[in-house]
């Protein structure tokens, strides 16, 4: 409930608006048996019509009053429970852009989709439950049950009955629900992840004909989630019938008993009427209820899935200052294992140091810890222990948009988005003048740019998809430049680019004006070799750091990297 005390006070005048709407409503639905036990009891077995008007007219105006409130908190439960839901999903929205990437690791993406969609309309439901029947119903139910026993004490020994074992049944269900309704929203996830995850790498799958085995793998988690649905059902399959037969024996005994009553001169025909009208109320209630009970279990279950965005930590702190750093990087015996890596350190000891304006190649195999070392620099993790400081300051005493201000990143995997291949480029620099795009395509050897028809103007499919991987990556290359950081980092950004294409922007880089430090990962001793410093990666340890020259002398790693790349080229 604390989750939405915020949004409740929000929306409190309406809210509480509909809730009296709701109550005098029911009392309105309430009095209905009762006006016609008096029809029938003083008018029609009396025989006398005014009686029957005067009780008829005055069941009419309240049926009609009961009506309008209806109307009225009808609009404010749709109303209310809409806006909070848009509410809800926009602060979600708001953590979830907020959020670190420890837990962009923990939650897949497709868990954050359901709840942001499924968990949040399913708390709408609630919420507007709450202004109509979850109010109407315990009133319907108790009022009927006291209005009854008003009528005939003896009657309503009955509905005791009856109330008592639906209590029992209502409890049964939810106890046994609960786990259910959290395994099928889990389901449901997997269901997600797997249409993510296939949606993803849609032309690897195509590209390896491995139809089959996604088709297997939704398959499973289809059928996974069908099983638990059909087992939610089972325990409201198997219990509402059992109320509705509970309750039809309650009104079997109430006219047997009350006929019994009736030819004693115990009980009216009118009583007899309106109980079973009450006992039908309460058949409504009691069912309504259990629904109220269902939601109820399914939105707890919903709750705690969104709790558990809202708990999830923030990105690290941000800070006042955004000042131009110069670029000077040194790492200090750095050791980092991922939360949800298996404890295994990606990184460990690790110790370098670059100085501003020069540019590091990082190279070494797959998994070796290359891009670990990256996302350390741009905090989007904390190391364990030793520390990281860019320009002599502890990167934890930098907010983290004062350290990726002063760092432009040029990633594996290009990402552009649908717009124009200007409007991808001015990620880098809002502001840039036609001159500076044109200045950062020529550098990234993005020329092609200019022959396509409209241009820098020209419009790019949803993550670039008209363009092939090695333009993409140029382009992915300009924005990087353009940012004119500190530091740029190119994680194995040429790797699509001919030898020499790649040489070209690797000069032009080289020969740039401002001074930048240029940080290159790499599987490439081609690449790699022309850096100023190069550092050697092996299974997370540092196994060579230093000029091509003094690696040649003195790291065996590097001269196999270097024998197996390049001479074994050359022999060819
Ligand atoms: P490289 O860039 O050299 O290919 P990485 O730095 O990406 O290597 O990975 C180093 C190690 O850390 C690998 O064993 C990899 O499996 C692991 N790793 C990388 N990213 C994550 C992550 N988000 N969660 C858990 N483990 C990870």
């Amino acid at each position: 409930m604390k989750l939405y005390s915020k949004y409740f006070r929000k929306y409190k005048v309406p809210f509480l608006v509909a809730i009296l709407c709701v109550t005098l409503e029911a009392f309105c639905d309430l009095l209905g048996p009762t006006l016609m036990a008096h029809i029938i009891n003083n008018g029609i077995e009396k025989a006398n019509l005014p009686r029957v008007y005067y009780w008829g007219i005055l069941m009419l105006v309240i049926t009609m009053i009961g009506a309008c409130f209806a109307v009225v908190r009808n609009n404010l439960a749709s109303s209310v429970s809409q806006r909070m839901g848009a509410d809800l999903r926009a602060d979600l929205f708001e953590k979830i852009i907020s959020f670190s990437e420890v837990n962009v690791d923990k939650i897949e993406s497709g868990s954050l989709i359901t709840r942001m969609t499924n968990d949040t309309s399913q708390i709408i439901l609630f919420i507007n439950g709450i202004m109509r029947i979850f109010i109407k119903a315990p009133i319907i139910g108790i009022g009927s049950v006291i209005l009854a026993t008003m009528l005939n004490i003896r009657l309503s020994l009955i509905i005791y009955g009856v109330v008592a074992v639906v209590t029992i049944l209502i409890f049964i269900s939810m106890k046994l629900s609960y786990p259910r309704f959290y395994r099928l929203q889990k389901a449901m996830d997997l269901v997600n992840s797997k249409i993510q995850e296939y949606l993803i790498g849609v032309r690897l799958v195509k590209a390896f004909g491995t139809y089959r085995s996604e088709r297997d793998k939704f398959d499973e988690a289809n059928k996974n989630f069908m099983r638990i649905g059909i087992s939610s059902q089972m325990v409201i399959t198997v219990i509402s019938p059992i109320l509705t037969l509970v309750v039809g024996i309650g009104t079997i005994s109430i006219i047997y008993i009350g006929s019994r009553l009736f030819e004693g001169n115990q009980a009216n025909a009118g009583d007899i009427t309106a109980f079973t009208i009450y006992m039908a109320q309460i058949l409504f209630s009691l069912i309504m209820i259990t629904n109220v009970f269902n939601m109820f279990v399914r939105t707890k279950a919903s709750t705690a899935r969104i709790q558990e965005i809202i708990d999830c930590e923030e990105d690290y702190a941000k800070s006042k200052n955004n000042r131009k750093l110069s670029g000077k990087i040194s790492f200090d015996h750095v050791t980092f294992a991922y939360p949800n890596g298996g404890g295994l350190p990606a990184i460990q000891e690790l110790t370098f140091e670059v100085n501003d304006g020069e540019s590091l190649a990082i190279i070494g195999p797959t998994g070796s810890g290359k891009s670990t070392i990256v996302w350390l620099l741009l905090r989007f993790y904390d190391a364990d222990t030793g520390s990281i400081l860019l320009d002599d300051y502890d990167l934890k005493t930098l907010g983290v948009d004062e350290i990726r201000n002063n760092i432009a990143i040029v990633p594996q995997k290009p990402i552009l988005f649908s717009g124009s291949v200007a409007e991808n480029l001015r990620w880098g620099d809002k502001n840039a003048s036609e001159k500076e795009l044109n200045l950062v395509l020529k550098k990234s050897q993005a020329d092609f740019v200019n022959q396509m028809q409209e241009g820098y103007d020209s419009h790019l499919g949803s993550g670039g998809v008209n363009l092939s991987g090695g333009q993409k990556q140029r382009i992915s290359i300009a924005r990087g430049i353009l940012k004119k950081s500190s530091v740029l980092i190119l994680d194995d950004a040429t790797s699509a680019l001919d030898a020499v294409t790649e040489a070209k922007v690797q000069e032009n880089l080289k020969n740039r004006l401002d001074k930048q430090t240029i940080i290159t990962i790499t599987q490439r001793c081609g690449t790699a070799m022309f850096a100023d410093k190069i550092l050697v990666m092996e299974n997370g340890w540092k196994v060579g750091f230093g000029s091509h020259r003094e690696l040649m002398e003195n790291c065996e790693v590097y001269q196999d990297i270097y024998r197996t790349q390049i001479e074994s080229v050359k022999g060819a």
